[in-house]
């Protein structure tokens, strides 16, 4: 990546209602958690310029207003973007299971084929667990994603989730320079 140009970058964060999409964006955006975190209405996306390796990048990362509970994210969600988050709840199986739906609308609304795939467990922090790490790793190996879990609560693992999808965007030819 050429030095003192702002690359941008679009990242998508999808996956069931209340898995904790919108915290973990403004966990990462803010440093803020609300624990009262609502039905998120009319948010397309939010900005951050980050730091990966000395390569400046601007994330523009989208969150999906709510939409997901109607299934209607639109082609214009998806285009052209670089990465995608597919975000579950650890103390929630259905959330689980339902992952494999997000990869497979990820491979027919994706324009660029070769975008980078990241499953994040989230809530790390409740008691209550219904998927284990080693479940979740297993399930990102067969989809060849990235995996890591996360708390947007404590704010374990999320600028390492966003670091390590931005790391991975970069280190693949053809994907932001084009
Ligand atoms: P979204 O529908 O996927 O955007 O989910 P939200 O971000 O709106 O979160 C749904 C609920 O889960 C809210 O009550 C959040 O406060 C809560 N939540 C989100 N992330 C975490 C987390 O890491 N830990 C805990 N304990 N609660 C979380
Ligand atoms: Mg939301």
């Amino acid at each position: 990546m050429e030095e003192n140009i702002l690359t941008t970058l679009k990242i998508l964060i999808i996956g069931e209602s209340g898995v904790g999409k919108s915290s973990l964006l403004l966990r990462f955006t803010q440093d803020n958690f609300d624990p009262e975190q609502t039905l998120t209405i009319g948010v397309d996306f939010k900005t951050k310029i980050l730091n990966v390796d000395d390569n400046i990048v601007k994330l523009a990362i989208w969150d999906t207003a709510g939409q997901e509970r109607f299934r209607t994210l639109t082609p214009s969600y998806y285009r052209d973007a670089q990465g995608a988050i597919l975000v579950f709840d650890v103390s929630n199986y259905s959330t689980f299971t339902r992952l494999g739906n997000w990869l497979d609308e990820l491979d027919i609304y994706s324009t660029k084929n070769n975008i980078i795939k990241m499953i994040v467990g989230n809530k790390i922090d409740v008691q209550h667990r219904e998927v284990s790490r080693e479940e979740g790793f297993a399930f990102a190996r067969r989809y060849q994603t990235l995996y890591i879990e996360t708390s947007a609560k404590t704010k374990d693992g999320v600028q390492s989730a966003f670091e390590e999808l931005v790391r991975k965007i970069i280190q693949t030819p053809g994907l932001w320079d084009s």
